[in-house]
């Protein structure tokens, strides 16, 4: 039966009903691109922890911020010395 392929769109002949790619290509590409998919999901999914995470410990946060700016400006002070 003559199908339309899923991923080029190319029509092809399919050996069984549930063919739905033209080529070995096409299959790979296909789970190539469930593949990205997951891993954007894991990435969207480990922002979202991270910013959980933040939010749950906000004052700790708050302290690397602080301590962080301190660094700064205490390397800023060191390069530009009061005279
Ligand atoms: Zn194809």
């Amino acid at each position: 039966m003559t199908k339309t392929c899923a991923i080029c769109g190319r029509e092809f002949e399919a050996r069984t009903s549930r063919g739905k790619f033209c080529s070995d290509a096409c299959r790979k590409k296909k789970d190539s691109n469930r593949n990205r998919t997951k891993y954007a999901a894991n990435i969207a999914e480990n922002r979202a922890r991270n910013r959980a995470r933040r939010a749950a410990d906000l004052e700790g946060f708050r302290q690397y911020e602080r301590e962080k700016y301190h660094q700064r400006r205490d390397a800023m002070k060191n390069r530009n010395p009061a005279p």
